[in-house]
């Protein structure tokens, strides 16, 4: 027997609600759309959501036909599988070059007799070019430029790396523009101080050292380390600051920003004060604070306190124009004098201070320097361990999302937090080119008339990146001798190798060699180009193509695991079936 309900509360009690009337509005809307479960779908067979269509034409036979290429995204809120994909690819080449043991690259080839020559024929055409500057001949060193030209282009195309030397300055600018006239004669001052740190010739090794037991079994352990940036003050678990007003909201912007200058200036006085070329990989992500913080893989082992050492004696002093005084803001701006070609007041038209004024102007001390905070994590990781992947799992976490999504402010006190960190970050100029420096009464260096003031398009004045606005991936060169491209090439010559497929879209076959070239011509097809299908039946036919390769992979995988001299390298590459391609 039920209790007598009062009229009214009768929609409160718990009743079966879960099932709405059929046919109603909220019974349709309880259907999952299909389009929807199709992205789901998608996902899970890691097709891409949003393929780029590109028409390929045979120039033999003249057939065309549109191929559907994965847009590559490495977030996942464009692409949840391509981000998935580029995270495995960067799992793979952590892990392929933290615990190697031989190096990574061989030494190059010795120079061919044409190359010698080349470069010998750059060296009189540099000869000349000094000769006819010096005697004014603008005429002759144009001449002289456009050989040069000519030269380095043979050289490239000879097959050298890189460039020989740095392009000269053209004829005009050599004649006397403001940014690339005498040297300013305090620049030598401003170079960056050496830290206080032993010195040492590197070697040019990047593997780390062995240490042998007492029962002759040898180790090559390797490293992980966290750097950190210093306290804007105190702050609370949930990251937002104690007190905020005397949070340091501006030195947190000019930090984040030059946070990968201090970065690379730490790995250099490391591999001088180590005597070796240390290799790491690793990445820059948000700290719940929102200051950026490093992780990274080191190969080999450093003592722990010389890390210490080395991250609290470096610093990157910046030799910008001071920004105490903002002069003008985003409504009442400096303009464009196309007269004068300069930015001028809007009242009084008088031009805004030149970049290479401001920069003379600068006193003996620079306008801000970055160092690390006192907390510096390293600790060791043995090869082959399950923490080693843990910690391969670790930094790449987060690499799927924007720098701004991986704290999600949930709080009124953290969304406070992140405008307060914003609204400094929108006005903290990010190059010596940004359209801030209008807002300060600065013309940035190269001024011209399109600069909208305050409004830079930089990455590090978007709300979403923090201040992070560089890539957040860094890997030091011969981390793995490979690029991620070679390491996604692997991926697919090992599935090609299982289903016995040896020739290349590109014909090439698995050993290098061309067969029968088939020459085709790209284009981008656009999507009501009429040979290009619908986007929904274009993500069907490949859900549909990836689950039928899929079964097949599984059968070639369950066949070579019955093959004993096979073992070894389907476990291996257990991890990467289906999802890592
Ligand atoms: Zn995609
Ligand atoms: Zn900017």
């Amino acid at each position: 027997m039920t209790a007598p309900t009062l009229p009214g509360l009768a929609s409160a009690a718990p009743t079966p609600a879960a099932a709405p009337r059929p046919g109603s509005r909220a019974a349709r809307m309880a259907l999952p759309r299909s389009v929807d479960v199709l992205k789901e779908v998608a996902a899970e067979y890691g097709v891409c959501v949003r393929p780029l269509a590109m028409r390929r034409t045979d120039l033999d036979t003249g057939l065309t036909e549109v191929i559907d290429l994965p847009c590559g995204a490495t977030r996942e809120d464009k692409c949840a599988p391509c981000a998935k994909k580029n995270r495995q690819l960067r799992q793979a080449q952590i892990r392929e070059g933290w615990h190697r043991d031989d190096e990574p690259l061989p030494p190059p080839e010795p120079a061919t007799e044409e190359q010698s020559s080349l470069i010998l024929f750059r060296a009189h055409l540099e000869f000349s070019r000094d000769e006819a500057s010096r005697a004014c001949q603008w005429d002759q060193v144009e001449d002289l430029d456009e050989a040069i030209r000519e030269v380095e282009e043979a050289i490239a195309a000879e097959g050298l790396r890189g460039r020989v030397a740095p392009p000269h300055a053209t004829v005009d600018e050599d004649q006397g523009d403001d940014d690339t006239g005498p040297r300013r004669k305090r620049s030598t001052r401003r170079r960056q101080d050496a830290p206080e740190l032993p010195r040492r010739k590197v070697e040019p090794r990047t593997v780390g050292r062995t240490y042998t037991a007492a029962d002759g079994a040898t180790y090559r352990p390797s490293m992980w380390l966290t750097l950190t940036l210093d306290s804007y003050g105190p702050v609370r678990p949930d990251g937002t600051p104690l007190n905020p007003d005397r949070y340091d909201y501006r030195r947190a912007a000019w930090d984040a920003v030059h946070f990968p200058r201090l970065l690379d200036r730490f790995w250099q006085n490391l591999r001088r004060c180590e005597g070796w070329n240390v290799q790491y990989a690793g990445c820059v992500e948000p700290q719940r604070r929102l200051a950026p913080h490093a992780h990274f893989a080191i190969r080999g082992t450093i003592p722990r306190d010389i890390l210490r050492t080395v991250a609290a004696a470096t610093y990157h002093q910046v030799w910008w124009p001071a920004v105490d005084v903002q002069r003008y803001t985003v409504e009442r701006p400096p303009v464009w004098d196309e007269d004068a070609s300069a930015w001028v007041d809007p009242d009084t038209r008088q031009p805004l201070t030149t970049w290479t004024e401001a920069l003379d102007a600068i006193d003996a001390e620079p306008v801000h320097v970055v160092r690390f905070g006192a907390q510096v994590d390293a600790r060791g990781v043995m090869p082959g361990t399950e923490d080693a992947e843990r910690t391969i799992r670790y930094v790449t976490k987060y690499i799927t999302k924007h720098a701004g999504d991986v704290h999600k402010a949930t709080t009124d006190r953290q969304r406070t937090h992140l405008d307060r960190l914003w609204r400094e970050l929108r006005v903290t100029p990010c190059t010596d080119r940004c359209a801030n420096w209008l807002l300060y009464g600065v013309q940035p260096k190269k001024a011209h008339a399109k600069l909208k003031p305050g409004r830079c398009k930089g990455k590090v004045h978007q709300r979403d990146t923090l201040g992070i606005g560089g890539r957040r991936i860094l890997i030091s060169r011969d981390w793995s001798g490979k690029t991620l491209s070679d390491h996604k090439h692997d991926v697919r010559a090992w599935v090609r190798v299982l289903l016995g497929v040896t020739v290349g879209l590109d014909g090439v076959d698995d050993q290098g060699a061309t067969v029968e070239p088939v020459r085709h011509a790209w284009e981008l097809a656009r999507p009501d180009d009429p040979d290009v299908p619908a986007m929904a039946h274009r993500l069907l036919r490949s859900i549909s193509e990836r689950a039928r390769w899929r079964s097949e992979l599984l059968a070639a995988k369950d066949r070579a695991a019955q093959l004993p001299e096979k073992n070894a390298s389907t476990t291996e590459a257990d991890d990467k079936t289906g999802e890592g391609l």
